[in-house]
């Protein structure tokens, strides 16, 4: 499903060259659900970016869903970008609109018939609880509720998976606690789910009770991953050999 093969990303700046991800594999499978961590700089939005081709790798092959990244054609991008569907940070609802049409909007930018968007608006937010929301505006709504339209939102075209970019950065503790068993809950429909967030205590007090997979980055490279304990090995070795300290998460 997703699939990082020594994967690498460099920015240019005009005086710079930042090393954003080096020599990244992993490989996702469909149904899994994987907490990414990362503090901040660890290379996180950079990994988020590359899969919804906002950005170039410098080296290495991402395949999603089959589709080679780097060969993909200009015009199949959008499809490609509608078999994910992303949740951000700030929540992105445009204010003057409804719920209801906030999640409405996302499908009428595809010439999907009214019928089919009729039907699929409300099944997307009976999943996440708000159907009986659906009329008011986003600043009526507590901040928990505002991140339930923005994943109904990612819902709505029937994504392959979720990708989540810090999906609890707005949220007090428990709201946050609530949008991560959102999370868990469409991953039980089979939806594969990808939440990447700094938030370390979070994830592993819900990975501690669900059983999920969790990914470190730090300086770019894989630090663990609890699905190949082999990595910590090698990235320990490399980390001595560099000298990099061992990050605490703040
Ligand atoms: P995170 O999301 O984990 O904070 P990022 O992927 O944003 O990490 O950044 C990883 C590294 O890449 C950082 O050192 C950052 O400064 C650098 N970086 C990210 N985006 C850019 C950019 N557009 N231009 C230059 N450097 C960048």
């Amino acid at each position: 499903m997703i699939d990082f093969e020594h994967v690498s990303k460099t920015y240019e700046t005009h005086n710079s060259e930042n090393v954003a991800l080096e020599d990244i594999s992993l490989h996702i499978d469909e149904g899994e659900f994987v907490w990414v961590l990362g503090h901040s700089g660890a290379g996180k939005s950079t990994f988020i970016k590359l899969m919804q081709m906002e950005e170039r790798a410098t080296g290495g092959t991402i395949t999603i869903n089959g589709q080679n990244l780097n060969k993909i054609k200009r015009k199949k991008v959008p499809f490609l970008r509608r078999e994910m569907g992303v949740v951000f940070q700030d929540f992105r609802l445009i204010p003057t609109m409804t719920v209801y049409e906030n999640v409405a909007f996302a499908m009428r930018v595809t010439n999907i018939s009214t019928k089919h968007i009729k039907s699929r608006v409300p099944f997307a937010l009976s999943l996440v609880g708000l159907e009986d929301k659906m009329d008011r505006l986003p600043d009526e709504l507590s901040g928990g509720e505002q991140q339930r339209v923005a994943v109904a939102r990612a819902l709505v075209h029937g994504p392959k998976f979720i990708i989540a970019d810090e999906p609890t950065g707005n949220l007090d503790p428990e709201m946050s606690m609530d949008i991560m068993q959102l999370f868990e809950a469409i991953n039980k429909v089979g939806i594969t789910v990808v939440v990447v967030t700094h938030e370390h205590q979070l994830v592993h007090k819900l990975a501690a009770k669900y059983h999920n997979r969790i990914i470190t980055l730090a300086h770019g490279l894989v630090k663990s991953d609890t699905a190949d304990p082999l990595v910590a090995e090698e990235y320990a070795q490399l980390a001595a050999e560099r000298g990099y300290e061992d990050e605490e998460f703040v």
